[in-house]
This record gives C-alpha cells, sequence and structure tokens, in this order.
C-alpha cells in the first residue's frame, strides 16, 4: 500500500470537505488533483523511483502537494526546516543525495552556491508554479511496496547532529490507522493546524492523520495565541495539537483575557514532541477543563505511546500506553526491567523505522535483536504504564550517582515562582559531573538560593542543583525542545 493513494481515497471519497489555509479554501478535490498534477510534473522533471526530493518552502498548499506527489510516484521525500542555515542545509541536501530541490525563488538565492556546487535541479514554486495547471493528472498506479521508504525525517538534532530516519509506507499507515482509532478521529472533526509541516508531528500526525480520517482542517502558517484561541471559537473547532511551548504560551494569553473565548467545541487537545509539566497540565485544565492528552513519539518510531482516549485515564507526567501494533520494554543492565526501575525504553512494532539514511553503524547500534534502543530512559508502573526521565544521553552521574533531570525538573517546576526549569549535568573535577539547572521565572523576587533549598526539602541531597541559573528564556530548537547541550556548554567553567 502506497501512503498517498490511501489519502487519496480519502480525498476522493470526501470530496467537499475543505482545507483552508489562512484565508483561501480548498476543497478536498481540488487537493487531490494538484496532488495528482504535482506527480506527473515530478515525473516529467525526470524524478524516479526512491529518489530523494527536499521541499525547503514556507508552510503551503505546495508543500503538500509535493509532498503527496512525491511519495506517490514512489519518491522520497525530505522536509527541510526553511531556517537551516547555509552550512545546515548543503549537510542535508548532499547527505541525502536529493535530485531536485523544491523551494522558493528567495531561498533559491540565499543557496545559490551551494546549489551549483552539488548541481541539484531546483524548482521555485514561486516562478515556476504555472507548470502544474499546464499538465495532465497522473493515473498510473503506484508501485510501491509496504517497506519501501516514503520520508526521510532528519531528527531534531537535539543530542547531536540529525539523523535521516528512513520511515516507510507501511510505518506511515499503520501508525495513523492506530492514531484514528485511538484518539476516535472522523469526518466530524475540524482540525486547527498550527504547526510545522517539516517535522513528524505536523505532517505526519496532524496533516496526514487529519486528511486520512477526512476532517475539515484549519491551517495557520504559524502559530499564535491569541489567533489559535479566536480561531477555535470562529471555526467550532474540535481538535488541536501543540508541542509544551504552545501551550504555555496558550495558557499566558487565556490568562490576560477578561472574557474567555467559547472552546465548546473542542473534544481533544494533544501534546507531544517535548515533555508537559504537570503545573501546565494543571493550569490547562483550570482555564478550560480539558485534560490535554499526552503521547509519545519521535522521527524513528513515529508515536510510540499515548494517554488513553478517557479523559480521567490521562494522567500528567505519563506518556501513557503504547499504540496498537507497537511494543516496548525499560532495560536496565542489559536486562527487561521490574516496574518503576529506570532504564532505556526499547520499542518494537510496525511504526519503528528502517534505519537511519547511509549510517549503517549507527543504525546496526541502535537495534538489539530487533528491538529499537531509543536513547530515552524511563520506567512503566504495573499496568504498563510508561513515564519518561529523559533522554540517556542527558542523564547526570554525580559522584557516581544517577540523576534523573526529569524528576528534579518535576520539584522545581512544582514551586510557584516557576515558569519552566531544565536540569542538566557540568563537567566537574570533583564530583565528574554536576548537577545545575536553569530556570525562568514567573515571579521576579526570588533568589536562587531559595530555590535550592526548596530542592533540598524535596529530593536527596546530590540531586539537588549545587548552582541555579535564572534566564530569561531557555534554549529551544524549533520543535519546541530544550537544547541542555546548549546549557551545558554555557555554565562550563572554561
Ligand atoms: P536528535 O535525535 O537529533 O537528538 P530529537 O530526539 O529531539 O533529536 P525527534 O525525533 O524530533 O528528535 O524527537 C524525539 C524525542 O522527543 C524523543 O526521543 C523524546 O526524547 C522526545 N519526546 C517526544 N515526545 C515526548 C513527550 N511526550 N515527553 C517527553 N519527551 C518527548
Ligand atoms: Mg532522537
Amino acid at each position: 500500500m502506497n501512503l498517498t493513494e490511501k489519502i487519496l481515497n480519502s480525498l476522493d471519497e470526501a470530496k467537499d470537505k475543505t482545507l483552508k489555509f489562512e484565508d483561501k479554501i480548498y476543497t478536498y478535490s481540488q487537493i487531490a488533483q494538484n496532488i495528482r498534477k504535482a506527480a506527473t510534473l515530478l515525473k516529467e522533471l525526470g524524478v524516479g523511483f526512491s529518489d530523494r526530493v527536499a521541499l525547503q518552502l514556507p508552510k503551503s498548499m505546495e508543500f503538500i502537494y509535493f509532498h503527496f506527489a512525491n511519495m506517490l510516484i514512489g519518491a522520497i521525500t525530505l522536509p527541510l526546516n526553511p531556517t537551516y542555515s547555509k552550512n545546515e542545509t548543503e549537510y542535508f541536501l548532499s547527505d541525502s543525495g536529493s535530485c531536485l530541490f523544491i523551494t522558493t525563488k528567495e531561498n533559491r538565492d540565499r543557496l545559490k552556491d551551494v546549489i551549483s556546487k552539488l548541481n541539484i535541479k531546483t524548482f521555485l514554486i514561486d516562478e515556476e508554479l504555472d507548470k502544474l495547471d499546464k499538465v495532465e493528472i497522473y493515473k498510473e498506479k503506484p508501485k510501491t511496496q509496504p517497506d519501501d521508504v516514503a520520508i526521510i525525517a532528519y531528527t531534531s538534532g537535539t543530542t547531536g547532529r540529525s539523523k535521516g530516519a528512513m520511515i516507510t509506507h507501511k510505518n506511515l499507515i499503520t501508525n495513523m490507522e492506530a492514531l484514528r482509532k485511538l484518539w476516535r478521529l472522523s469526518d466530524k472533526d475540524k482540525l486547527l493546524h498550527v504547526l510545522p509541516i517539516f517535522h513528524v508531528h505536523g505532517l505526519v500526525v496532524a496533516l496526514q492523520g487529519g486528511l486520512n480520517s477526512k476532517m475539515d482542517i484549519v491551517m495557520h502558517e504559524k502559530f499564535d495565541p491569541m489567533t489559535t484561541l479566536k480561531a477555535i471559537e470562529k471555526e467550532e473547532i474540535t481538535l488541536f495539537m501543540g508541542v509544551p511551548t504552545i501551550y504555555s504560551r496558550l495558557v499566558d494569553a487565556l490568562d490576560k483575557l477578561e472574557k474567555k473565548p467559547d472552546i465548546s467545541s473542542m473534544r481533544l487537545f494533544i501534546s507531544g514532541s517535548a515533555p508537559l509539566t504537570k503545573v501546565l497540565f494543571e493550569r490547562f485544565y483550570k482555564l478550560t477543563g480539558h485534560r490535554i492528552l499526552e503521547r509519545y513519539g519521535m522521527s524513528e518510531a513515529g508515536m510510540i505511546t499515548s494517554n488513553p482516549y478517557n479523559p480521567q485515564e490521562r494522567i500528567p507526567l505519563s506518556v501513557g500506553y503504547p499504540l496498537e501494533g507497537c511494543s516496548i520494554k525499560i532495560v536496565k543492565d542489559g536486562i527487561k526491567a521490574k516496574p518503576f526501575e529506570v532504564g532505556e525504553v526499547y520499542i518494537k512494532g510496525s511504526n519503528v523505522f528502517k534505519g537511519y539514511w547511509q549510517m549503517s553503524d549507527k543504525t546496526r547500534e541502535s537495534f538489539e535483536d530487533g528491538w529499537f534502543k531509543s536513547g530515552d530512559l524511563g520506567y512503566v508502573d504495573e499496568s504498563g504504564r510508561l513515564f519518561l526521565v529523559g533522554r540517556a544521553k542527558e542523564l547526570i552521574i554525580t559522584g557516581g550517582l544517577n540523576v534523573y533531570p526529569k524528576e528534579v525538573e518535576n520539584i522545581i517546576d512544582s514551586h510557584p515562582a516557576v515558569k519552566e526549569s531544565a536540569v542538566f549535568g557540568v563537567e566537574d573535577s570533583d564530583f565528574g559531573e554536576r548537577v545545575e539547572a536553569a530556570v525562568v521565572l514567573n515571579q521576579k523576587d526570588i533568589a536562587p538560593g531559595e530555590l535550592i533549598d526548596f530542592c533540598k526539602k524535596n529530593l536527596a541531597h546530590y540531586k539537588c542543583p549545587k548552582q541555579i541559573h535564572i534566564l530569561e528564556e531557555l534554549p529551544k530548537n524549533a520543535m519546541g525542545k530544550i537544547q541542555k547541550n546548549v546549557l551545558s556548554n554555557m555554565f562550563k567553567v572554561k
């Protein structure tokens, strides 16, 4: 089965459903037609089976057309963040061996020397789009096999250089169907889409998931809290997906509004990509009456676990249970851990990717007996519910003792003066590593020492930060993930 073929089935069946991009409305049948035309155009541009096509575009309808068109003809989409620097873009284009670069004129001009150095063909959506009107629609039946690659998703680069995760058609389809059932996605839904589409969250979970379930979609190019709240009321939105930073900004905006928007149409708020704090979960509940459903995913394995659909069973700080078709186990010192014992999260199932693009050693290292070693640390309770405690790379070993950053962050975050925190290790000649924290405050008059004392009241002393740095904001990447390596470097004793 080909992912685009499946999406086209939905578009053809629900042809009057719409995707509203900013102020323009596109019907499902118009979208289907443009995808099929884009497929013909790609063929004419010489794109063949398993070729990589890089898309570095603003969030736009063209991105959507060419992404699905690539997969329809058996080519592979390489979604690239438009804010990547010249060097980064060069790395992705050359590492992937892309044969075509779909972008804007402005971006082509910015990258002119890279493009000529790599001798890569370009297609400019703002100059050459009229070609789309002139071609016939693509009628061929896709020859795709389930294990053929559909997307190479470069990971967010939170812990080092981004790796190209090869995601297959089967990975995408089985994961999408599991989520459809679990989250009860249907044609009665109306999704408000505010996420970037160069990343799995916005592209796969939100956009592909929404179209597959034949729902109306309202798409904003960029996230803005007030615009979001107004749109929920005006458009009678039922479904919203965001990262924790988005929820934090929504809560701040709601706090300030005297007249709260009517969000009674809403059915489900979903969060992922980074940990949602208990405080944020509770503040959001207090202001909206909604318990955010948190789920856990990664480029390499799509969605892995999710909180249950029943709101009463959604628990803050837990990312829930494995999805249908996916299994997890916690491994500590090479063996399966008991409930509540922390270890690395191993993942198996039809959602797990095929490997890293041109990194066979890294791929081999990342698998053990068919299980993918996620690099995330966590534990399960007796019922199998997963709690993440941080990434293996971010585990702090101080004086020979393990400190899981999340446990310390949970305590710091529970202090009323704290908006958010990040706990990280800093090299230390005495302890090997020393626990430190960076904190953003929501009230200005608290001394770091007071927060350290607060930690000492609630945690074993070796887990408490030796120093707390008050910052205006935490360093985050495009997906709102805190970059702890940046913090460790920032406060390293030089
Ligand atoms: P890189 O692998 O390049 O360092 P990355 O791991 O941030 O970057 P992604 O694949 O975008 O790249 O993100 C997956 C990671 O995001 C997961 O491994 C996990 O650490 C984190 N994550 C996702 N959802 C959640 C969640 N609900 N709670 C906590 N962490 C989450
Ligand atoms: Mg990762």
